[in-house]
C-alpha cells in the first residue's frame, strides 16, 4: 500500500467545479463525444439551477465546437485565464477553440499532455456543479495521466456492441480501476437501427455486446442508444438531440 501511495501522484481539484465526470471510450467513433454533449445537456436540463461544464480534451479531434455551435476565441479574464464560451447554458473549452479548425495537429505525446493541462486548468471555470470532459479516445498515457492529475468522481465508457469496440471499452474499465477512478457504467450506442420504412430492426454492430461486458465486470448500463438518422443530424447541426428534443 505504501508503494502505491507514492506511485499515486497527486491530485490537484479544477478551481471551483464541484463533480468531474469523464466520458471515456476505448476506440475512437463509437459516440464518446455525442454522449458527453448530451449528457451535459441532460445535466442542465434535469436541474436548471445547476452550472454545467464541458471540456473538449479530445485533441486530436475536437468535436465540440461543432456539436455546441460554438467557435471563436476565448476571451481571458483578469487573471489571464481563458474565459470558456457558452451555448444551450453550458459552459465550452476546447482546443478547437484554439487553433484553426485545419491545423494539423501533430504533437508529440508531451505537448498533448501540456495541451490538455492548460485547458484543464487555465480556464476560468467560475462555479460548476458538474464539469464533463470529453477524453480522448484510448487507454494510453494522456488518459492515465488524466485519470491520476484530476479528482474524477466517475467515469462513464461508451462502446458499440463490436467485438473491437469492446476489447478497447474492457481496457479502459481496468484503467480507471487501477487508478482508483469509479467507473459509473458503460453507454451502449448504435446497438439497433430500425428501418423508417419496413420498420424491421438489424443489429450492424451486434446487439448485446456491451450489455455482456458490463456483466462481465459488474458495471451498470447507463443507456442504450439506437444508431438513429436524428442523433447524426442533430450533432452535425450543432443541435444536439437532447437540445432539439426539448425545445
Ligand atoms: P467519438 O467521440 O467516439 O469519436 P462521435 O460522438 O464523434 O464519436 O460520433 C461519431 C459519429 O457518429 C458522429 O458523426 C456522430 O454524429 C455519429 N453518431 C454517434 N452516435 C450516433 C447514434 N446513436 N446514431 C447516429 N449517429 C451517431
Amino acid at each position: 500500500a505504501q508503494i502505491m501511495a507514492r506511485g499515486l501522484p497527486k491530485q490537484k481539484p479544477i478551481d471551483g467545479v464541484k463533480q468531474i465526470i469523464v466520458v471515456a471510450s476505448g476506440k475512437g467513433g463509437v459516440g464518446k463525444s455525442t454522449t458527453a454533449v448530451n449528457l451535459a445537456l441532460a445535466l442542465g436540463a434535469n436541474d436548471s439551477s445547476k452550472a454545467i461544464g464541458l471540456l473538449d480534451a479530445d485533441v486530436y479531434g475536437p468535436s465540440i465546437p461543432k456539436m455546441m455551435n460554438l467557435q471563436g476565441n476565448p476571451e481571458l479574464s483578469e487573471s489571464n485565464l481563458m474565459r470558456p464560451l457558452l451555448n444551450y447554458g453550458i459552459f465550452c473549452m476546447s482546443m478547437g477553440f484554439l487553433v484553426e479548425e485545419t491545423a494539423p495537429v501533430v504533437w508529440r505525446g508531451l505537448m498533448v499532455m501540456s495541451a490538455i493541462e492548460k485547458l484543464i486548468r487555465q480556464v476560468d471555470w467560475g462555479q460548476l456543479d458538474y464539469l464533463v470532459i470529453d477524453m480522448p479516445p484510448g487507454t494510453g498515457d494522456v488518459q492515465l495521466s488524466v485519470s491520476q492529475n484530476i479528482p474524477i468522481s466517475g467515469a462513464v465508457i461508451v462502446s458499440t456492441p463490436q467485438d473491437i469496440a469492446l476489447m478497447d471499452a474492457h481496457k479502459g474499465a481496468e484503467m480507471f480501476r487501477k487508478v482508483h477512478v469509479p467507473v459509473l457504467g458503460l453507454i451502449q450506442n448504435m446497438s439497433v437501427f430500425q428501418c423508417p420504412k419496413c420498420k424491421h430492426e438489424t443489429h450492424i454492430f451486434g446487439a448485446d455486446g456491451a450489455k455482456k461486458l458490463a456483466k462481465t465486470l459488474c458495471l451498470d448500463v447507463l443507456g442504450d442508444i439506437p444508431l438513429h438518422l436524428n442523433i447524426r443530424e442533430a450533432s452535425d447541426s450543432g443541435q444536439p438531440i437532447v437540445f432539439h428534443n426539448s425545445k
